[in-house]
């Protein structure tokens, strides 16, 4: 008799969301291998800011997951449904039309009754106040869809989740790797191989999802696959997603689905350290750019600032900044703005100056170009009313590369620098799954016991993101790929 019924491998939201769904399903002996040692479980859960992209219709869904929101003055007001078709809409729009449009209707059609699910199972939600939001008068505007994380971000989601998996009667065993799946003789998954302290070791399992993360923390595989400069770049998370689940399935023969050439990462602060810090989380991110301009050591613009709201450019803006030389940019701002800068923006001191010309002074850019820039982006500026809340069309005139919304002049001292960089946060390619989140072989079968979940997953993602989704695809096909496994597991 196998040693499990189920084998979870990774221990971040996607994972133990298996855990848990394979116990409800029945399976009765769950193992999960967590590869970090206990202090730096948790993988990039831990450092997420647990935001969750949801659909609904009305607010009172909403409210549903977080009651106490209803006290919040200006919460209610400032919230806009978000249909499944609009969900569906900026997946596609993000994506170019890529993301694999069967998962991408799992995705949108299960987000609510996931966090639904979620809460059920002991993850408490809050609104996501110091993220995306802004208060415009009274209200609070709500990037749409992305309104609630849960209680003390990825931290605390990652916390949630442990005591939830425990309290199920979960096994987690922390400092094991899984470095190999063993097959029976039919072909059958049936067991991994692990390394812990006490050497390696086979175990037995009726069925095995692996959990265990994209590739986005293997200098090699960032190298081999998304190309130079990705090999420099600072990793926002986890050190432990090294690609292992994937390796570990393509040797079987699964097969690879989705952008393997392209990833999550977003503008962070310049000194941030090399891999994640468990304390500081996410708190590295700038996302504020829409509100002022970007420029690069050769003192130009180089994307659109107000092309969208940053939920919805902040993850493939991060890319572009680190293909600029240096891999380097300065967010600039004037201070009219300086309010509607995310909270996160303390955690590291701008570059000041009482003139522009002195703010350039101050960087490390071509000077005499800089200087053109933004005396070029402030002759350019919009009129009309500035709205940060909303796209509002208050755009460039004239300039090769415009700014779409939000192009206020730069005229209100003292003016601010942020150095940014582009940190990963995921890799976009995985593994072929079908609506049982089973994994699909090179020969287009499913491959006999063996599911797959979170980032492992491939498709859904192409050149870019809208926030939140990251999680609530962990969610989503974690918690089919737990019960698909327990009925596997029986
Ligand atoms: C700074 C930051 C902020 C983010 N903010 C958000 C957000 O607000 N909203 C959102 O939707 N997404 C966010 N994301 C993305 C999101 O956190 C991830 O996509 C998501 O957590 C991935 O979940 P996962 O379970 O697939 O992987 P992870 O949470 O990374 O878990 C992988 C697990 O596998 C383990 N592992 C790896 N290899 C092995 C092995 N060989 N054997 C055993 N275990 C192994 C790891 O140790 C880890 O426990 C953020 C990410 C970062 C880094």
């Amino acid at each position: 008799m196998p040693d499990y019924d189920v084998i979870v491998v990774g221990a971040g939201n996607a994972a133990l969301a298996a855990s848990v769904a394979a116990r409800n399903a029945g399976a009765e002996r769950v193992l999960v291998l967590e590869k970090a040692p206990e202090a730096m479980r948790g993988g990039n859960t831990h450092y997420s800011g647990g935001l969750l992209r949801i659909a609904f219709d009305r607010v009172d869904e909403i409210l549903h997951l977080v009651p106490k929101a209803r006290e919040l003055p200006g919460f209610v007001e400032g919230i806009e449904a978000y249909p499944r078709d609009a969900f569906m809409a900026d997946l596609k729009r993000m994506t170019a039309n890529r993301t694999d449009p069967e998962l991408a209707e799992i995705l949108v059609a299960n987000s609510y009754a996931t966090a639904s699910w979620m809460a059920d199972q002991g993850i408490r939600f809050e609104p996501a106040i110091s993220l995306g939001a802004v208060r415009v008068g009274n209200l609070i505007k709500w990037p749409k869809g992305a309104i609630i994380r849960a209680v003390h971000e990825g931290v605390g989601l990652s916390r949630m989740w442990f005591t939830a998996a425990e309290r199920k009667g979960v096994t987690i065993r922390y400092g094991a790797a899984a470095t190999r799946l063993v097959l029976d003789g039919a072909g059958r998954v049936c067991g991994v191989a692990v390394r812990d302290a006490t050497g390696l070791h086979e175990v037995a399992g009726r069925a095995i999802v692996l959990g265990c993360g994209g590739f986005e923390a293997n200098a090699a595989w960032r190298a081999q696959y998304l190309g130079r400069p990705w090999d420099h770049a600072k990793v926002r998370g986890t050190p432990h997603n090294q690609g292992d689940g994937l390796r570990m399935a393509c040797e079987i023969g699964a097969m690879p689905w989705g952008q393997w050439s392209g990833c999550h990462a977003t503008p962070i602060n310049a000194e941030a350290p090399p891999f994640g810090d468990r304390q500081l989380t996410d708190k590295t991110n700038r996302l504020s750019y829409p509100y002022g301009v970007m420029i690069n050591r050769a003192g130009l613009r180089f994307v659109d600032e107000g092309e969208d709201q940053a939920f919805f450019t902040y993850a493939k803006f991060g890319g572009i900044i680190l293909n600029q030389p240096g891999g380097v940019a300065y967010q600039i701002f004037d201070s009219k703005v300086r309010h509607l800068l995310e909270p996160r923006y303390a955690t590291s001191d701008p570059i000041a100056a009482a003139s522009l010309a002195e703010l350039v002074d101050r960087i490390d850019v071509d000077r005499e170009a800089a200087r053109r820039t933004l005396e070029q982006y402030n002759a350019a500026a919009g009129e009309g009313l500035f709205n940060p809340g909303d796209r509002d069309g208050l755009a460039t005139r004239g300039l090769a590369l415009g700014k779409s919304n939000w192009a206020q002049r730069l005229d209100t001292p003292p003016f601010l620098a942020w150095p940014v960089t582009g940190g990963i946060t995921f890799s976009f390619g995985g593994l072929k799954i079908n609506d049982r989140a089973q994994v699909v072989g090179t020969n287009w079968e499913p491959i006999a016991g063996l599911y797959t979940c979170g980032e492992m997953v491939g498709g859904l993602f192409h050149s870019n993101y809208p926030g939140g989704s990251g999680l609530m695809s962990g969610a989503v096909f974690g918690r089919i790929a737990g019960a698909s496994a327990a009925r596997d597991g029986k």
